[in-house]
């Protein structure tokens, strides 16, 4: 069987490879090379289709490597789309993100760093009304607390699986 590919996508620093890390290996580590782009296997357990090989791509790199962010941006057939509730600037930047992403993939939106809810710039009632507007799940994470990162994973690999 073909692995579901997924491509974590987002603004720098906004915590993709704490996800990632997260999720695949149930770690969390206070700093993480952010020139780093890696790939990432795993398999998920599901109700419906039993379990499903995934693979995971931990997107990297800023504006100096647009070209190379677009070529792992291709790969994946599902996206999780990452920004920090402490910023709001990274919130704004998905919809720049989802214009590089296939238009009818599968697509949840994570706003992470929900342990830091004191410093919270962007509210849930305005993220829940741009996910509404474009049909996107919504969950808050903590990579750094274990906070709702696997349930996001496999809500994305499950709505991939029925694709
Ligand atoms: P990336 O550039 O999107 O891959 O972001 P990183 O995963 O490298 O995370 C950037 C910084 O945010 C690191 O210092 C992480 O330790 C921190 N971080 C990531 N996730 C969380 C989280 O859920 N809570 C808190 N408090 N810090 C986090
Ligand atoms: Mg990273």
């Amino acid at each position: 069987v073909e692995p579901i590919k997924i491509a974590v996508i987002g603004d720098g620093g906004v915590g993709k490879s704490a996800c990632t890390i997260r999720f695949v290996k149930n770690q969390f580590h206070e700093q993480y090379d952010p020139t780093i782009e890696q790939t990432y296997s795993t398999t998920v357990e599901t109700e419906e289709f039993g379990s499903l090989p995934v693979e995971i791509i931990d997107t990297a790199g800023q504006d100096d490597y647009e070209n190379f962010r677009s070529v792992s941006i291709s790969y994946g057939q599902a996206f999780l789309l990452v920004f920090a509730i402490t910023s709001h600037k990274t919130f704004e930047k998905m919809e720049s993100m989802l214009v590089e992403a296939k238009e009818d993939a599968p697509k949840i939106v994570i706003g992470n760093k929900s342990d830091l809810s004191a410093d919270r710039k962007v509210s849930v009632a305005e993220v829940e009304a741009w996910c509404k507007e474009r049909g996107f799940k919504y969950f808050e994470t903590s990579a750094k607390n274990n906070i709702n990162v696997r349930e996001a994973f496999v809500d994305l690999v499950q709505q991939a699986a029925k694709k």
